[in-house]
């Protein structure tokens, strides 16, 4: 097999890259960014979405008639990973640009990707994913959020829970339900929302970690126009397929590899010499390689709708429980001076293994599609 993210990190796009995140990540960020007021860190993860777009680094993989880059997931996962080990701020456009603008390509009218994708390349407005719900999360189909038909529009009336970056965002991705009467799967569809008006109420959610990363969102009849209904009436779930498939890709693992890379080295240089612990190391080391062995093979899968399904589920089950148990070990082992780091990061490793589909779910996947077991 091709290793393509490695051949990725030859190319003359990486090492331009590399240097270009050398010169411009933010001193402050790169050296400060755990003890930013969350204005202060709003303002520079806001910049550095104009700054990525300035220098060619915004919708990498999205074709050029859009207004991306018209390279291919190989660049984009590549740029990941470059970015998280050059400290680069994640910035707020990170939804829009990985989840709606990729949707709208499939699935978007001519004037809702000219109205849409531009700003989300130049990361002026900030898109969040309201999806789950209070009763569906796994069960996404089960979404009771309603869409009622009114003059020129809809009205939206219901509750998203987790919705990451709510507080910030301009625009909503939003499945809700449009017919309580139609079969599952039929009765749902996809909206443009402006959170911006009456009748949207943010809530956020303190997080375990300190942070306030994602919230409850309210809707009272908050209307959104038939232009922005994406696709048609009903197709929903269609819809919401096209969007998780991007959102399971390699682009977040890339740089959760090199968290995990870290972590796991951290791990080393405390305990490397402890003849006591050198299996359970040399496992834990092993398995940090093969999540990059697996990114690869999902990029070299990318164009197989299938088989990239296959390998990002095998993918998130592997990245996600493989960093909970480094940080498990870590807070376990932790020297004084560590405490903190180790502290930290085992609480934000906790969500890894929910968010963008449970272990559970993932492995519910990979028994059906990949060992081919009866449901
Ligand atoms: C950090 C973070 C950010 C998030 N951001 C967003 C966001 O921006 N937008 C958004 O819409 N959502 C977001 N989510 C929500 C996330 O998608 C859901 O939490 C996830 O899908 C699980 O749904 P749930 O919480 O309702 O749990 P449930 O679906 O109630 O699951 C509870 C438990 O039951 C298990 N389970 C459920 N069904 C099955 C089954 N069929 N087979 C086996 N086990 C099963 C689950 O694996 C889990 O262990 C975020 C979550 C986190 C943690």
């Amino acid at each position: 097999m091709t290793h393509r993210t490695s051949a990725a990190f030859d190319s003359d796009f990486a090492q331009d890259a590399a240097r270009w995140l050398q010169d411009n990540v933010p001193q402050r960020w790169r050296e400060h960014r755990g003890a930013l007021e969350e204005q202060e860190a709003v303002e520079i993860r806001r910049q550095w979405d104009r700054q990525l777009f300035d220098a060619g680094y915004s919708g990498l993989s999205l074709p050029k008639e859009f207004g991306g880059q018209g390279l291919g997931l190989s660049e984009e996962v590549a740029f990941s990973e470059l970015a998280a080990r050059a400290q680069a701020p994640d910035g707020l456009a990170r939804i829009g640009r990985i989840l709606t603008a990729p949707t709208l390509i499939v699935h978007g009218t001519e004037q809702q990707r000219q109205r849409f994708l531009p700003p989300i390349l130049q990361g002026t407005e900030t898109w969040c994913q309201g999806f789950s719900e209070p009763g569906a999360g796994s069960d996404l189909a089960g979404v009771r959020c309603r869409a009622e038909k009114v003059a020129g529009g809809y009205e939206i009336s219901g509750r998203k829970i987790w919705t990451s970056f709510a507080a910030y965002a301009d625009r909503c991705l939003l499945l809700a339900c449009t017919d309580q009467n139609a079969p599952r799967h039929k009765n749902l569809s996809m909206f443009l929302l402006d959170m911006k008006q009456p009748g949207v109420t943010i809530s956020p959610i303190k997080q375990i970690s300190g942070g306030t990363h994602f919230a409850e969102v309210h809707f009272d009849r908050v209307f959104v126009s038939d232009d922005e209904l994406v696709d048609e009436e009903g197709s929903g779930w269609r819809v919401a397929m096209t969007t998780l498939m991007n959102e399971r890709g390699g682009v977040e693992a890339a740089s959760r590899y090199v968290e995990i890379r870290a972590d796991m080295n951290l791990l080393l240089d405390m305990c490397g010499d402890d003849p006591r612990r050198a299996d359970v190391l040399a496992d834990l080391d092993r398995r940090t390689e093969l999540v990059r062995w697996q990114i690869s093979k999902a990029v070299h899968l990318e164009n197989d709708d299938a088989e990239f399904v296959r390998a990002t589920s095998i993918l998130k089950v592997l990245w996600s429980e493989l960093w909970q148990e480094i940080t498990t070990v870590g807070l376990r082992h932790t020297t004084p001076s560590h405490r903190d780091h180790w502290r930290v990061q085992y609480l934000e490793s906790r969500s890894a293994s929910i968010f963008s589909g449970t272990s559970e779910i993932q492995r519910n996947i990979i028994s059906e599609r990949v060992l081919g077991l009866p449901r």
